[in-house]
């Protein structure tokens, strides 16, 4: 068995979705729409996801409209804002999640002006900063609830209220930290399954009743016309089913991953020497961890770490691959030593607290190793005269 801690990349499928998306796979392959028997117990398991994920974070049924994506929905929220209104003025972060930033980096080339708020050294945005950022223009502020890689929760119900609407990316806080689009006066909301033991490809929009959002698709007008296409039917029922599960699961396994979060960052502080916490203590999402090692790059201690059997990120998936900075590190003002350093390892459901000393067993050799190749380290013992022997521990 592999040591997973990616589950901020994706989560394994929970036995209770898979269970409840079967017969949507097989005996029941019925078009939604269609009006005989079969097709309406699809309509009939639609209806009563919606209900679930309503009720899962204090929405109405009717503004629940599901996606491809958490992609998707950040892509609906802010080009659709957009479109409705008069504006061409969009607030958002400079530590967002790809969806979101490369949607405001596009949406820039076609005249749209972006204001992107600045974070502090952990990763938190300023109420203060996006009050001030509003303009006459503004259509919409979009502010992510929890970051993905470094874990970081926004005050997101304290920048409600301004009088603009207020899109938040909350993929990475449905199903983990508990999500109420009235505690945080937001207008719309994206989220995704496969971030909380759903299937991968089927995400949701919430949209506040009465928001003006452009439809993103036209076509044969599903999801009340404003999200056309044919209904992924196993996805959205398995979307609920995960959702349900893990809101149930909120209150005892955010303790639980919170524990296993800080004896993971203490113990690496405290066993492996130039050692950085990325991120902050508190109000950061239980299961995530981001630490950079300096004198290594991520990139070889993840492949170090694979060839071991245990699987963690540089911190976004899409950028692992491609050699950039994360922009989320980089806006936190970490040097860029640290950066190319970063490691995130994120914790779930099936982690427990003999994982975290296997995984500390062999980080440690790895990050040993490496620092033992390594120039930078080399250059450092040298300048500094320091014996190997006080480094290794
Ligand atoms: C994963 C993720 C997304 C994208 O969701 P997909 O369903 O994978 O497209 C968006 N925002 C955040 C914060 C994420 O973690």
């Amino acid at each position: 068995m592999p040591l997973y801690f990616d589950h901020a990349a994706t989560t394994p499928l929970h036995p209770k979705a898979l269970e409840s998306m079967m017969p949507f796979l097989t005996d029941n392959y019925a078009n939604p729409s269609s009006a005989y028997t079969p097709a309406r117990e699809a309509r009939k398991a639609i209806d009563h996801a919606r209900q679930t994920v309503a009720n899962a974070i204090g929405a109405n049924p009717e503004e629940i409209f599901f996606t491809s994506s958490g992609t998707e929905a950040d892509n609906w929220a802010i080009k659709g804002a957009l479109e409705a209104s008069k504006g061409k003025h969009i607030i958002t972060s400079t530590a967002e999640h790809h969806a979101v930033y490369y949607t405001c980096r596009h949406l820039e080339k076609l005249g749209v002006e972006v204001t992107y708020v600045p974070v502090d050294k952990e990763g938190f945005i300023s109420p203060i900063d996006v009050k001030a950022a509003i303009r006459p223009d503004t259509a919409l502020i979009s502010i992510i609830m929890a970051n993905n890689e470094v874990g970081t929760i926004q005050p997101i119900a304290s920048i409600g209220d301004l009088g603009v609407p207020l899109h938040t990316d909350a993929v990475q806080a449905v199903g983990h930290i508990p999500v109420d689009v009235n505690n945080l006066k937001v207008d719309s909301l994206s989220l995704s399954a496969h971030k909380f033991y759903g299937p991968k490809g089927i995400g949701a929009l919430y949209i506040r009743k009465g928001t003006p959002i452009a439809s993103m698709l036209q076509g044969g007008a599903q999801e009340r016309g404003r999200r056309s296409g044919t209904e992924n039917v196993a996805g959205i029922v398995g979307l609920a089913a995960a959702l349900e599960a893990s809101i149930g699961t909120i209150p005892h396994e955010q303790v639980r991953l919170t524990k296993l979060r800080d004896k993971l960052i203490n113990e690496i502080l405290s066993n492996i020497p130039h050692a950085a916490l990325n991120g902050p203590k508190d109000n950061r999402l239980p299961g995530n961890v981001n630490v950079s090692f300096r004198f290594i790059e991520g990139e070889s201690l993840l492949l170090h770490l694979d060839m071991q059997g245990c699987h963690a990120s540089t911190g976004s998936a899409c950028s692992s691959g491609a050699l950039e900075p994360s922009h989320v590190l980089t806006a936190m003002g970490i040097s860029h030593e640290l950066t190319n350093g970063a490691i995130r390892f994120s914790l779930g459901k099936d982690t427990i607290e003999e994982d975290i000393s296997k995984l500390m067993t062999i980080l440690t050799k790895s990050v040993t190793r490496l620092r033992e190749l390594s120039p930078l380290y080399d250059d450092y013992i040298k300048k500094e005269g320091v014996s190997w022997n006080t480094l290794k521990k």
